[in-house]
């Protein structure tokens, strides 16, 4: 007997009722393959062969989610279940939608146009599978394989390809070989999909368990190569047997954020060309930004923190990597500065060294951060208006230069962050002339 949680006890209430009006109804898609694998569950998909004006007349509240597509979603308990009219489709005119649906009344039909076999099961209210493909047989077996055949179901639906790639890595699947054949032949075909679909993608790849094995996929059959807009995705700044090494570390990294940071930073050196990639896939400029940063924390490390100690780094004579390092962390902020150490410290637990300094940026790089006494102008023990007071001159850009030496010295701590200090700081400051 299947044991069923809270989630499953309302949907199977939805099949009872669509049943019980003489209707077939069956739980499917993502859901049977989940609950086959003892994977928590998330949501449950209900097909049935119910017209959706049948649906909506059968339940109390319903949304007309996509109702030219057959389906409704319906609230059952407080939750939602989405109920779609077995249907086939038809007419991919785009290489990514189709252009017809047509609601029929074969379950099996409805499961064919599905993309996968693992995909494309059903389960009824007793927990009953239907399974016409062998998706269960796939599953036990770890393979990974079209529904038909795969060069129709990728020509159809370009998408398909990048869901390949996603299904295979986040639950560690071998792709069945006439499928990844299918897909280095229909490859060409991912530039008709939306740049933002391929980033769904990538973000569900990249926050499953096996992010490594996916990127290794896209890598070896050049996907990434063939989006709408390029992406440039080469490797810089390693070598070619480092690359695979520095990759296999986006497992051990737990933020999907994270992983993207690794991976644009063994992809891509250049913060701006990182950006520019980004754009292309659509990311937020809050994520696009939190990533770059690092990539110019990064390009800094290289820059500043290498070098025979005193010199000088933005104008200010820094004695040590403590002082390089905290005013890299004034430059791009805290938050940049732990992430970049996250993802560093994961490269050096597999050996991977990309600078000479990283292991005692490592060791002392997050107490350095913790202990500065100011690390941005808003911790400072002085504001702009304190300043005029003192000075007796209209306010004007020598202000926010002054701001900007006083923040530095407090950070390295050859100031106190404290008001009176800061005061007679920014008088010999005045006096040296170094900031009119
Ligand atoms: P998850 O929600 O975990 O990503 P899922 O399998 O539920 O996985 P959905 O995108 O929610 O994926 O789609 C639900 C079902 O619809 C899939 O299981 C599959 O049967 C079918 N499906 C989704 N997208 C496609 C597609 N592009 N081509 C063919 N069938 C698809
Ligand atoms: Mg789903």
């Amino acid at each position: 007997m299947t044991e069923w949680n809270k989630l499953e006890q309302k949907g199977l209430t939805v099949l009872e009722a669509l049943e019980a009006a003489g209707h077939e109804a069956f739980f499917v898609g993502g859901y049977v393959r989940d609950k086959l694998l003892g994977k928590p569950v998330k949501d449950i998909d209900i097909a049935t062969s119910a017209l959706p004006d049948e649906v909506v007349g059968l339940f109390k509240k319903t949304i007309p989610t996509g109702l030219k597509h057959g389906t409704v979603t319906v609230m059952q308990e407080g939750e939602p279940f989405e109920v779609t009219t077995y249907r086939t489709e038809s007419g991919y005119e785009d290489f990514r939608r189709p252009s017809e649906v047509q609601f029929i009344s074969e379950l099996e039909e409805d499961l064919r146009r599905r993309d996968f076999t693992i995909n494309a099961m059903a389960m009824d209210r007793h927990g009953l599978i239907r399974d016409p493909f062998g998706g269960r047989d796939d599953l036990q077996r770890g393979v990974l394989r079209c529904v038909g055949q795969a060069e129709d179901r990728f020509q159809e639906d370009a998408l398909r390809m990048m869901r390949c790639v996603r299904f295979a890595s986040t639950y560690a699947l071998q792709v069945d070989p006439a499928t990844w054949e299918a897909v280095l032949l229909r490859k060409e075909l991912l530039r008709h999909v939306a740049m933002e679909r391929v980033r769904v993608e990538l973000d569900r790849m990249l926050a499953g368990g096996h992010p490594y094995r996916g990127i290794k996929l896209l890598l070896d059959s050049g996907l990434l190569t063939c989006t709408k807009e390029a992406l440039n995705w080469t490797y810089t700044g390693m070598t070619e047997e480092e690359a695979p090494a520095g990759l296999s570390v986006l497992d051990r990294l737990e933020a999907p954020l994270h992983r993207w940071m690794l991976l644009m930073l063994l992809v891509s050196l250049d913060p701006d060309e990182a950006r520019q990639l980004m754009r292309g896939l659509t990311f937020s400029v809050k994520d696009m930004e939190r990533i770059a940063k690092v990539l110019e924390i990064s390009r800094w490390v290289r820059a500043h923190c290498e070098a025979e100690w005193p010199h000088t780094v933005e104008e200010v004579p820094a004695c040590s990597l403590e002082d390089a390092w905290k005013l890299a962390v004034l430059r791009y902020g805290k938050e940049a500065g732990l992430d970049w150490l996250s993802i560093e410290e994961g490269l050096h637990s597999e050996g991977i060294g990309r600078a000479s300094c990283v292991p005692e940026l490592l060791r002392h790089g997050a107490g350095w951060l913790q202990a500065m006494p100011a690390a941005g102008l808003k911790e400072l023990a002085l504001a702009g208006q304190d300043l005029i007071r003192q000075a007796g001159r209209p306010a004007g850009p020598w202000v926010s230069r002054t701001m900007a030496a006083l923040l530095k010295l407090a950070a390295l701590g050859r100031v106190a962050n404290v008001q009176a200090d800061l005061l007679a700081c920014a008088a010999e400051l005045e006096k040296e002339g170094g900031t009119q």
